[in-house]
């Protein structure tokens, strides 16, 4: 059995053998040792003659599914052997093979996967200049392919890889590059394995969908597109996974959506927090009022990729409006869709065989409740909507075949009978005759046997080994009658059968058995025919995940007071008018009306603004509210804003400055300039660019240079930016260029106190109230003593009249300065000198003085 395993093995490298042996999983040698610490369980052995000791761990076979979950979630592989002959009639060693590989990006069973989110198995085929790339999420039978081509093709890729964040990727073995940058970038468990040729990738993508052509799908001319496509197909096979239920393929465009990078999509907080990349405060959580997993998977995706197209975006903006319009219809619908479920995942578990009775019963639940869906969106439907329900089907004769065949409330387990409903079957009835018949013979036997011999105490019993029968007191054996066989004798009792008592027990038995045989595959029929359905069901699906959306983004609108954004074309450069806007996810967590409102005003004339104030007055707030406006309205929601007039963007870009990447071993600063570098190279007129403390990860006027140098190079280009800023200097950026201007956020100092008022003013501010927030957070007193006698010794320095040099700014004394410092300054013979600098100079005077 041990050979068997390892020469199994040897067939699978780099996965974990799970063996069936008896009513256990069992795993070997070094396998053994990497299960028991991965599942905390036992490592025992097993002597293997000359070998020695065989390490050896095993989990129980009811129980494997949670274990194999855990090793998959721990990002193992898992190799299912199972046997495939029935052990009962095996000559010698039973025969066994490999049922089902498990890998992140291929298991469909539910409490594997999250309901929140995709689970996509991505494919990235790289050649001299562009790559294809494609992602199935096999829980749902979602299938995309796109292509990217140019110069920047493999930083695209990343991007692309890194948006769709999948549980998997193919790469093929000779990409090392993209393999070592896509290591740093995803935490995704990259499966190096040999891709398939254009022909073959064709081949398996036609023979999956049953056509011969790719042209349907927008597929012939895409080679490296088809080539990532058929891999991933080519990798179910190996790794055994019966995927009936995908049957087609959407080609789209990298072009058609924005490309949101992660630190903005990171910064933004779109669909998870900074704090533990949870749903919580994130503009997901704000907008996500879905009733159905499906609705919440696409409005997620929706997030992720705003659109770019004005039609487009004015499409969804139309069907949110008429949605949120009508309240009546759209607690109807919501009403509907709440009682719908995971449509797709029901779909994908006929179509690899894994659902169970009770999955299908859902799945005809689900299906009755489509006519009602169309009859409830029958007011809204319009644009959009009316496209959904165009594509909602019916799929009555599944439903007929379901609500026919199956039970009303059949049992968990498969095996055990009770999943077909009576008169469905003509053979299986009569098989359930017959066991009802023996069945009631064997009730009434004790009855008719006691008056037949007098016997009052005979009792019918049953045990596992001789299966029914007769027990009768030692007292009253003498009564036995003739035609009674002895089989046992137990402590005050004889226990015999009869021959008619055997036969309908073997009726009895013989047909349950028949039953629970055919009952499991008239089941697997019904489970292929949703499966052969699986088109028709999944298009409904992602009909009612576009209904669901709409309603959310509807519901969230005026749940909390949101407007239509006005989209206005903008040929030179993007243009962001808001009036009254509010930060959603700020808004949404403080309660409406506890949030100051502030306008924005970009593009034209004046596209930077460097933005200065206290800590805690409200600057990111101020920030991401704008991007996330701006953002909201290209995925097709209202905004949180009094009016807004905005251009689509082609990019929105957000950074907040000074966070540490130490996972992937790059300093604080080093990630900020790699992140500014990637918005200077990308960011254009038609962006948006929010800056939020760059350049504070280096000494101070270091950064302060860089600081500078960046937002002058936005403001030449004419790119909308936003810069929150505690370099007060910055200000004099605003003299020099005409489409530069400064505000500030507001506080009033009440005594030590400062109160915040959140409210965005035109003008700068050159004060950072750092003491006083020191003094609100509880830092000690005596060290605010000592900051406050530093504090005024350093703007007794900046007293001496200095002159900001950019680039490179330094004091520089003026001559008619006859300050202490000065005159010591100038003894010393030199033309500049850093506040620093200054300041240590000054404790030395006053030392000295003390002296
Ligand atoms: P800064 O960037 O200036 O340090 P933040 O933007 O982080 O300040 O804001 C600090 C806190 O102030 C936020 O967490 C939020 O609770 C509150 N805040 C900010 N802006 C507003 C506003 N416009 N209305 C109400 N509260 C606000």
């Amino acid at each position: 059995m041990l050979r068997q395993y390892f020469a199994t093995k040897c067939r699978y490298p780099g996965t974990l053998l799970a063996m069936r042996v008896g009513d256990f999983y069992e795993f070997y040698g070094e396998d053994a040792e990497t299960a028991a610490r991965a599942l905390e369980i036992t490592l025992t052995g097993r002597e293997d003659g000359p070998n020695g000791r065989v390490p050896m761990a095993g989990v129980p076979f009811h129980a494997a599914q949670k274990y194999i979950a855990i090793l998959v979630k721990q990002g193992f592989k898992v190799a299912i052997c199972d046997q495939v002959e029935d052990p009962k009639t095996a000559k010698g060693l039973v025969e066994r093979a490999v049922t089902r590989v498990l890998t992140p990006g291929t298991v469909v069973e539910g409490e594997m996967l999250d309901s929140g989110a995709n689970n996509f198995l991505a494919s990235a085929a790289p050649y001299e200049g562009g790559a294809g790339i494609s992602f199935l999420d096999l829980s749902t039978g979602e299938f995309l392919v796109t292509e990217v081509a140019g110069d920047d093709a493999q930083e695209r890729t990343l991007q692309e890889i890194a948006r769709f964040n999948p549980a998997e990727c193919l790469l093929p073995e000779e990409a090392d590059e993209l393999y070592g940058l896509l290591g740093k970038l995803v935490t995704t468990m990259v499966t190096r394995t040999p891709f398939a040729s254009v022909r073959d990738a064709k081949n398996r993508l036609m023979r999956q969908f049953g056509t011969s052509s790719l042209a349907p799908f927008g597929l012939e001319n895409m080679d490296a597109g088809s080539s990532a496509a058929g891999t991933i197909l080519k990798y179910l096979d190996q790794n055994e996974v019966q995927a009936a239920h995908v049957d087609h393929l959407t080609t789209y465009s990298l072009d058609s959506r924005m490309r949101l990078d992660g630190p903005t999509a990171r910064s933004l907080e779109l669909v998870a927090n900074m704090s533990d990349g949870g749903k919580r405060m994130t503009l997901r959580e704000t907008l996500d009022f879905t009733k159905t997993p499906m609705g919440g998977r696409l409005l997620k995706r929706w997030i992720e990729e705003p659109l770019l197209e004005a039609d487009q975006i004015e499409r969804r903006l139309d069907a949110v409006e008429a949605m949120a319009a009508s309240g009546l219809a759209r607690d109807e619908i919501r009403g509907v869709l709440h009682n719908l479920s995971d449509v797709e995942r029901l779909v994908a578990g006929a179509g690899s065989g894994f659902s169970n009775a009770r999955d299908l019963v859902a799945l005809r639940k689900n299906i009755a409740l489509f006519p009602d869906l169309l009859a409830k969106t029958h007011r809204v439907g319009r644009g959009l909507i009316e496209d959904a329900r165009k594509r909602i089907e019916l799929c009555e004769d599944v439903l007929g075949e379901l609500f026919r065949g199956l039970a009303d409330d059949p049992p968990f387990s498969l095996r055990e009978g009770g999943i077909i409903r009576p008169g469905y079957h003509h053979a299986l009835d009569e098989f359930h005759r017959m066991s009802l018949e023996g069945r009631k013979f064997i009730a009434e036997l004790e009855a008719t046997e006691r008056s037949r011999t007098g016997i009052e105490k005979l009792k019918v019993g049953y045990n596992s080994v001789f299966g029914y029968f007769l027990e009768v007191p030692k007292a009253q054996v003498a009564k036995v009658p003739e035609n009674y066989i002895r089989k046992q004798t137990v402590a005050n009792a004889e226990r015999y059968i009869t021959a008619e008592l055997k036969d309908h027990e073997a009726n009895v038995l013989g047909a349950d058995e028949k039953a629970f045989d055919l009952e499991y595959r008239i089941f697997a029929k019904l489970r292929e025919c949703v499966a052969s359905a699986a088109a028709r069901i999944n298009r409904t699906a992602r009909a009612i995940a576009e209904i669901d959306a709409v309603q959310s983004l509807a519901e969230a609108a005026s749940m909390r007071g949101y407007v239509r954004p006005e989209l206005v074309s903008c040929e030179e450069g993007g243009r962001i008018e808001i009036e009254g806007g509010r930060h959603p996810v700020v808004e949404a967590h403080k309660g409406l009306g506890a949030f100051v409102p502030n306008d924005t005003d970009l593009g034209d004339d004046l596209t930077l603004v460097i933005l200065t104030g206290p800590n805690m007055s409200g600057k990111s707030t101020y920030l991401r509210q704008t991007a996330l406006i701006a953002l909201m309205a290209q995925i097709g929601s209202f905004v949180p804003a009094k009016r807004a007039r905005l251009s689509p963007l082609d990019r929105v870009f957000a950074r907040i400055g000074a966070r540490d990447e130490l996972a992937s071993g790059q300093s604080t600063f080093m990630v900020e300039m790699t992140e500014a570098a990637n918005i200077l190279h990308h960011a254009t007129p038609r962006s948006l660019v929010i800056l939020d403390e760059i350049g504070r990860g280096t000494s101070t006027y270091d950064g302060l240079a860089i600081a500078w140098s960046i937002a002058e190079h936005l403001a030449r280009r004419g790119t909308p930016t936003l810069f929150a800023t505690h370099y007060h200097q910055l200000n004099a950026l605003a003299e020099s260029l005409p489409n530069v201007a400064n505000y500030r956020v507001a506080v009033r100092e009440d005594g030590e106190q400062v109160v915040w008022l959140h409210k965005v003013l035109e003008g700068g501010t050159d004060r950072s109230y750092g003491i006083q927030v020191a003094r609100m957070a509880g830092v000690p007193r005596d060290v605010l003593r000592r900051a406050a006698e530093v504090l005024a010794d350093l703007e007794g320095v900046a007293r001496v009249p200095v002159e900001i040099a950019p680039p490179s700014p330094q004091l520089t004394l003026f001559r008619e300065d006859e300050s202490d410092i000065a005159r010591r300054i100038r003894e010393m013979d030199v033309e500049t000198i850093t506040p620093i600098e200054a300041l240590i100079l000054l404790d030395n005077l006053k030392r000295e003085s003390a002296k």
